[in-house]
């Protein structure tokens, strides 16, 4: 858990860039500070390994008041990513990841040892660890800055804008390699983004600070999407506000599932219009015209339909159903069996339904 009791920080210039902030970060979850460029996200982040002190308030790590501990035995606790991963440029990407713990006395080979499961477990092959920073991209530099932030194996995790400076398509991917490595590792983080689709794709919590260090609002994704306080969250939050609220509704039991005979490869498809074609343990293959084949066969198969487990959130069955051929979307149980199809109307009316 990292909280914040009334955190202020003036700068010896007079510049209030935090105002009396109050928050909280349950362990193992992400909390995401986002909010326009000058309003404090980066001195938040940096009071809570005391980069910089802050002038009032205080600050704990689970029952660790931050201003009463070593800045030394801090950092050992707490790892930190920055923009442009911030690597040494003369030191090979093996020796980067190993740094902080041959600093605090591991020995070469256990460290080296490490740092190369590290570098897997962020997706860098092998091949990586004894090139220079300069030899790698962006998007791997990234990568090795986050293991270098879990080389202490640390239950706090800072993360200062960690993919602002990659392409999108890259981002992206990196994004979703983190939430799937989160998932496993569990870390208590503070990111901080100025994207507000980094921060509701990414935080279990998302804090909105506003000009002067001032928290606008503090809540879950959903809870930004549906119930903004003000204009400032909800201008922030953006005009696609509905549509992006439904990658975070479950429609579950409110979405009817229209059952829908399935058939074989080889199957006549006399009579039928679009039709979904399973294999020998149900579990579908695409969708087929019967207008356009007389029998099911994969030649025939309609290209760009996906199928979606029934779990999905709102938007990805909407988007299916929108892909779809004939404006529905099949859908999957946990075992991927098929088990019937839902109408782009259906998802909006029962996500109407869930929203209400
Ligand atoms: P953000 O990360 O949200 O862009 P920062 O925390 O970097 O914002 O800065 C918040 C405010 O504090 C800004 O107005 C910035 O100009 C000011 N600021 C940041 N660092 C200093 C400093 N060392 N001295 C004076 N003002 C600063
Ligand atoms: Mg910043």
């Amino acid at each position: 858990m990292i909280r914040f009791e009334s955190v202020s920080k003036v700068y010896d210039d007079g510049t209030t860039a935090v105002d009396s902030l109050d928050l909280e970060v349950p362990t193992g979850t992400l909390l995401a500070l986002v909010g326009p460029s000058g309003c404090g996200k980066t001195t938040s982040l940096r009071m809570i390994n005391r980069l910089i002190d802050p002038t009032r308030g205080t600050i704990t790590l689970d029952d660790l008041n931050v201003l009463s501990t070593d800045r030394v035995s801090l950092r050992r606790k707490i790892g930190y990513v920055i923009q442009h991963a911030g690597l040494f440029p003369h030191r090979t990407v093996v020796d980067n990841v190993a740094a902080l713990p041959r600093l605090l006395g591991g020995d070469r080979k256990s460290t080296r040892t490490r740092a190369l499961e590290l570098l897997e477990v962020v997706g860098l092959d092998e091949r990586f660890a004894n090139r220079y920073p300069w030899q790698l991209s962006g998007g791997q530099q990234q990568r090795v800055g986050v293991a270098r932030a879990l080389a202490t194996d640390p239950p706090f995790l800072l993360m200062d804008e960690p993919f602002s400076a990659v392409d999108p398509i890259v981002r992206t991917q990196l994004q979703d390699e983190f939430l799937r490595l989160q998932a496993e590792i569990g870390k208590t983080i503070v990111m901080v983004t100025h994207d507000i689709d980094e921060a509701l794709k990414l935080g279990d919590h998302v804090a909105v600070l506003r000009t002067g260090g001032v928290l606008a609002q503090y809540g879950t994704p959903l809870e930004l999407l549906t119930a903004p306080v003000d204009t400032f969250v909800s201008e922030f939050v953006g005009g696609a506000r509905g549509y992006r609220a439904l990658g975070f509704e479950r429609l579950a039991a409110d979405a009817p599932i229209n059952p829908h005979a399935a058939v074989r490869i080889g199957d006549s498809l006399a009579g039928r219009g679009w039709t979904v074609v399973v294999d020998e343990r149900g579990r579908p293959l695409g969708w087929i015209d019967g207008a356009a084949a007389s029998e099911a066969s994969l030649a025939h198969l309609h290209q760009t339909s996906r199928f979606v487990a029934r779990s999905a959130s709102a938007r990805e069955l909407l988007d299916g159903a929108l892909a779809g051929p004939g404006g529905s979307v099949g859908l999957v149980d946990d075992d991927g069996t098929f088990i019937g199809v839902l109408r782009a109307a259906d998802v909006l009316a029962a996500a109407e339904k869930v929203a209400a």
